[in-house]
Parts: structure tokens; sequence; C-alpha cells
């Protein structure tokens, strides 16, 4: 176990913001984990576990204990098939994105259109991803965890981890105490890709392609790179977090107040079928019908001018600058509409309620 010490974290970030941490050490096996736990212990430090850096804010102050960046790697397919799925089983250190490759690759179903995500394997769970229609946690059959209450590596299994919106027994109710080692996914093999989301549909309709899965990748991957949601060197609209808010779930009360409002500014609410079944009002058009247009800047952060709900890092930015651009898009949204918006980034060197 390699230990580094006082070791910049804005680098190992998609936002590249943020302090040092005291410690950091890669864990490329369980066993490797297990002694950074017990040194993590020995020293009575807090423990941050680091996928691909690309749902965080790191705080200016950095993090006062250990780092521990899961570098576990491998994917394997199953030989034959568990009630006709293949089950793919990847280290949680491995790229996401490239793990999607894979599956499309061997002409199996269920995550293209998860295409184009930055991360790691490991980091899919936890917040449940989700893009275009599909979400991880229905092709998640197991997880394979370091338990930190009791030092035992366990497997969950998919209903064990409590998937729903942006969530997961990983960042709700059991948050902070397991680090994924391994996930397992049940993929269709010859499925038929998801085309179901409107920016997808539009696309096949007007190339008048045919949607495989390869071509579905594709597509999703273009459609991402014109949002700034795709990483691409050098494009500054991609120094961010990804989306920066969740979609608000709302009661049927608040959807009517929204309504009013909207009414009395002669705004119409958009229509998005897939967001309204989950009772779910798009945030990004929430925040740009509060005074903010993309391109919005404030000190060295800013809107993405690719994408409303996108905060960017314009160079040099802190991590207290991307925390006044949020208080001030959450208050003028909340005056506005009467709705406050919740973070989707996780935030790290900070108390509870940063
Ligand atoms: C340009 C861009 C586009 C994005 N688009 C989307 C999108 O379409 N949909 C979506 O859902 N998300 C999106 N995201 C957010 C992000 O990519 C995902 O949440 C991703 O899964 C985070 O994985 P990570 O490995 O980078 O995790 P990190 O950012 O390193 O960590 C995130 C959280 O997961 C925990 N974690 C990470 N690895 C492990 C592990 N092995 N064990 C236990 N805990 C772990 C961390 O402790 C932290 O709490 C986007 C981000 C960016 C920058």
């Amino acid at each position: 176990m390699l230990l580094q010490e006082d070791i910049p974290l804005a680098p190992l970030t998609t936002f590249r913001i943020g302090g040092a941490a005291r410690f950091l050490v890669e864990a490329a096996s369980s066993a490797d984990v297990e002694e950074a736990v017990a040194f993590a212990h020995s020293r009575n430090l807090p423990l941050f576990v680091l996928g691909g850096g690309s749902n965080l804010v790191v705080a200016d102050a950095g993090w006062p204990g250990l780092v521990l960046k899961v570098a576990i790697f491998g994917i394997e397919k199953h030989s034959g098939l568990e009630d006709g799925k293949s089950l793919f089983e990847a280290g949680a250190g491995e790229s996401w994105d490239e793990f999607v490759a894979r599956a499309v690759g061997s002409d199996c179903a269920g995550v293209e259109c998860l295409s184009g995500i930055p991360g790691s394997v490991g980091g899919t769970p936890v917040q449940n991803v989700g893009a275009y229609g599909q979400e991880v946690g229905d092709t998640v059959q197991s997880v394979e965890v370091f338990d930190l209450k009791d030092g035992q590596v366990r497997e969950l299994c998919g209903e064990a981890c409590g998937f729903a919106y942006r969530s997961s027994v990983f960042n709700t109710t059991e948050r902070g105490r397991f680090i994924i080692l391994r996930v397992v996914y049940a993929l269709t093999p010859g499925g038929r890709p998801h085309t179901e989301y409107a920016d997808l549909k539009r696309h096949f309709e007007e190339s008048g392609s045919s949607p495989t899965l390869a071509a579905t990748r594709a597509a999703v991957r273009q459609i991402r790179s014109r949002k700034g949601m795709l990483i691409i060197e050098g494009d500054p609209d991609c120094r961010s977090a990804g989306s920066f808010f969740k979609n608000p779930v709302v009661s049927e009360q608040q959807h009517g107040e929204l309504l009013r409002r909207a009414t009395a500014k002669a705004l119409t609410l958009p229509s998005y079928p897939a967001l309204e079944k989950a009772h779910k009002v798009s945030a990004a058009w929430l925040v740009e019908h509060s005074g903010f247009t993309r391109g919005y800047r404030l000190g060295s952060v800013g809107i993405s001018s690719k994408h409303a709900l996108a905060i960017v890092n314009l160079g040099g930015a802190t991590a207290a600058e991307v925390l006044a651009l949020k208080n001030q898009i959450q208050q003028r949204v909340e005056q506005t509409w009467g709705i406050r918006l919740d973070p989707e980034p996780v935030f790290v060197g900070y108390g509870p309620g940063a």
C-alpha cells in the first residue's frame, strides 16, 4: 500500500477545485482496502472514498484525513446466462464509460443510454446514475462491499441497495458504511436499445438510421457533447460536476402553485412525459426562469454556456465561489417558484448541511 501525504485533490476531480488530502492511498485490492481502513482507524483519521471525482465539490481546505481511491480493475463476462441475462463483473475502479463500451460491444442491452457518464464503476450505484430513460439500478445484480461496520467483505443484492431517483442506501440510510469493491450487472444479450427519451427519439427520426445498441451509444455521446455533459479535454464547459441540482419531485399542491405562478408570468411549464410520470419538474427550466442565463458568471464560476444546470469552473475557481453561486441559484429559484432545489454533487470537507 503506497501512502502519499499532502496530495492536491483538485486534479483528481472533474471540477478541478479543492484543497489537499492529508493522506491518499490507492487501493488495488480488497486487502489494500482493509489495510487502508486499519491505518485510518489507528490514527483516528476521517476516511473519504474517492472514485473518478466527477460528482464532488471538495472544500478549499481539502480533506483532513485519509482519501482512499478505489483502484480495483478488471471486467469479466460470466459464461452462460442467468435468467436469460449475461452477467458482467467489474472492478469499482474501472472507468464507467469503458464498461458501457464493453457491454455494447458484446451486444448486451441495459446501460447503452448511460454512455458518456464520467466516473468509475464503483460510483454508479451510489447515486443510482441515470440518463436518457435508464438508471443503473435497473441492471445491478449485486454489489461487493467492504463493510466498515465490522470489517467484512459482503455481497448486497440489487434490492438491498434501495435504488431510487439519484439515491441508494449508499448515499442515504447507510451513507459512509460501505466501500464498493465490485459490481455485477445483469444485461440482456441481443436486447433492443432503449430510445424512448425525446432527444434520442428525435435523433433517430431525423437521421433515419436504425437504433442499434452501438448507434444509441454514439447518439447519446453526441447529444451529451452538445450539452457539455461529456468530458472533452480543453472544453471549459465540462469543468463541472455535471448537473448541479436534482429535478425536484413535487406534490400535487406544489405543482398547482407552480402552474399558478407560471400563468401569472405568461409562461408555460415544459411538458416532459418522463419527468411528469415521476412527478418531477425540470430543474434546468426553473433555473433559466429565475433570472439566470447560460453563460451567467459570478467571479470565476458560472453557468455552462451549453446547459443551465451545470455550474462550471471558468479557471482558478474556489469551492467558496461554487457555494456562493449555488446559494444564489437556490435562493432565486425559491423566491420565484417556491421550490427549494437540492444539489446533486457530494460536498467533501464540509460539515453536514453544506
Ligand atoms: C460532465 C458530467 C456529466 C454527468 N452526467 C451524469 C448523468 O447523466 N447522470 C448521473 O447520474 N450523473 C452524472 N454525472 C455525475 C457523476 O458522473 C456520477 O455521479 C458518477 O457515477 C460519480 O462517480 P465517481 O466515480 O466519479 O464518484 P466520485 O465523484 O468520486 O464520488 C461520488 C460519491 O460516490 C462515493 N464513491 C465513489 N466510489 C465509491 C466506492 N467505490 N465505494 C463507495 N463509495 C464510493 C464517494 O465517496 C462520493 O460520496 C455527471 C458528471 C459530470 C462531470
